[in-house]
């Protein structure tokens, strides 16, 4: 599925309201170390459901909420929106009627997230069954960190089998079926 816009309000570095076209091809984002850059990426991640602060470079998730700066207070919430083009229809079934979703994510201190798809509010699973299907997601092969190639030669051959299903496209099924199993 392809990204067209990400909108980013008070996530980490991005106090002001800041929107990133994705334009076909390859973007590249240059900047000087600690202006945000990895916050960037993060704030993709998290908005397709990431649910371990850790992944987030947090020591909880309330601290991906902006927390001031010298001349800025700190905000009490933080949202981000991904803007998909759905033309090719591959979102699943009960979100797949338009040509484009919005899906938003919203943390508010204390209180924890709340998803929306195309202003409908959803459960974070719907989230992450939308990027499971789409083999995307927060912790898809195509999102690398800092430091990731290391930790990928240090992986136990489980944790390497899950990079392979996800490159298969299997994981989407995987999810699925556990979703089948609980309910
Ligand atoms: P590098 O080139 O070193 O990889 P980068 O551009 O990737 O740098 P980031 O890691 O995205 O930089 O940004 C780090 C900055 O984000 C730090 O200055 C840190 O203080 C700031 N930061 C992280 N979380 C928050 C937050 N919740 N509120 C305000 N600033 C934050
Ligand atoms: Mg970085």
């Amino acid at each position: 599925m392809k990204f067209d816009k990400l909108r980013i309000l008070g996530f980490k570095t991005f106090v002001e309201p800041t929107e990133f076209l994705i334009a076909p091809g390859l973007t590249g984002v240059v900047g000087p170390n600690g202006c945000g850059k990895s916050n960037l990426v993060e704030a993709l991640r998290w908005v397709m459901g990431e649910n371990s602060y850790k992944n987030m470079r947090a020591s909880g998730m309330d601290d991906v909420i902006f927390a001031g700066s010298g001349h800025r207070p700190s905000r009490n919430t933080a949202e981000v929106t991904l803007f998909l083009d759905n033309r090719e229809r591959r979102a699943p079934a009960g979100f797949n009627d338009t040509d484009a979703l919005e899906v938003t994510r919203r943390i508010e201190r204390e209180a924890g997230s709340v998803y929306r798809i195309n202003g409908r509010d959803v459960r974070a699973r719907d989230v992450q069954l939308l990027f499971a299907d789409a083999s995307t997601g927060p912790r898809s092969p195509a999102m690398v960190r800092q430091g990731q190639i290391g930790e990928l030669i240090a992986a136990k051959p489980t944790q390497r089998r899950a990079i392979l299903e996800e490159a298969s496209g299997i994981s989407g099924l995987h999810s699925r079926r556990h979703e089948a199993e609980i309910r």
